[in-house]
């Protein structure tokens, strides 16, 4: 088993991201919205400020309360829309339940849409053609770099994809089918979820429940990417059972240190490329 260190790439796209931004005169602005105050997203926007430093780019955070009215956020992000100063833009998810989540993301202007998720973009990126899209969805386009990075062929390979959200599920089936594996998709609804994961040559695990994939359900040999976050008092735990599973894996994600490490690089990647256009 060997580990696909999403901590030391992240770490190598930081450093080209900050050499990329050196060479600019203007910085890179992006600007982060958050409502309300999830202690998991108020991490995860604190991480992202942290990780702007390091590569140079200028982050501001808006921290609105919870009771923030849809009507006034969504006067905010028209205003971060038309503001010369701010390259990029990304509203953490979740909202709270008043606020229409399709409403916000579609009032983002997208060519400052810092998490590929305006229709326009996500369209874009689906239609096959990466090259003819500024902006990649963050956590699937960094699963790909991670395998590229330890030469993990995908062409051919059949991945099973658990999980089908907008963010992570849906986006990296079709990141992969672009790279030519054969993609199946699994959800809270498959019947005999560990007869289909037991086929797969690349496991992406996306499903947001600790141990939902144990030893038993992986193939030998088979390609382990964890993208669960699951909060256990302080501790943080994938959805993949780590112990038994990396000793069946060729390769494996950890977590913390995998998938969320890159995921973030690649946000500040979108960024920089916004910055550029
Ligand atoms: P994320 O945004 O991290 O992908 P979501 O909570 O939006 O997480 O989505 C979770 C996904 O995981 C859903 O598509 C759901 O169908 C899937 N899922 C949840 N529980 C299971 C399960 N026990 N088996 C298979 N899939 C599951």
């Amino acid at each position: 088993m060997a580990l696909l260190d999403g901590k030391k790439l992240a770490g190598k796209i930081i450093r080209d991201l900050k050499k990329q931004v050196s060479r600019r005169k203007k910085k890179p602005v992006l600007a982060m919205v958050l409502v309300g105050s999830d202690p998991a997203s108020s991490i995860y926007v604190r991480r992202k400020g942290i990780f702007c430093e390091e590569a140079g780019i200028i982050s501001k955070t808006l921290r609105l309360p919870a009771d923030t009215s849809e009507k006034k956020l969504l006067a905010i992000i028209n205003k971060l829309n038309k503001d010369k100063n701010v390259s990029a833009i990304m509203v953490q998810l979740p909202l709270p339940k008043h606020i229409n989540k399709t409403k916000i993301i579609e009032s983002i202007d997208p060519k400052k849409d810092a998490d590929c998720l305006h229709p326009e973009n996500f369209g874009k990126f689906v239609q096959a053609n990466e090259e003819y899209s500024i902006v990649a969805p963050a956590t699937p386009f960094g699963i790909v770099r991670l395998l590229e990075e330890y030469k993990v062929k995908i062409e051919g390979k059949h991945a099973i994809v658990v999980g089908r959200s907008n963010i992570v599920g849906k986006p990296v089936a079709q990141l992969l089918l672009n790279r030519g594996a054969t993609v199946t998709v699994c959800h809270r609804h498959t019947k005999n979820l560990a007869a289909f994961t037991r086929q797969a040559d690349i496991l992406v695990v996306a499903a947001g429940k600790r141990n939902l994939i144990r030893a038993n359900m992986v193939k030998r040999g088979a390609i382990v990417i964890d993208v669960g976050v699951n909060h256990v008092g302080k501790k943080i735990f994938g959805d993949v059972d780590f112990g038994s599973v990396s000793k069946k894996a060729s390769y494996i994600t950890p977590v913390p240190g995998g998938v969320g490490p890159v995921t973030i690089a690649m946000l500040l990647w979108n960024t920089v490329r916004l910055a550029k256009k």
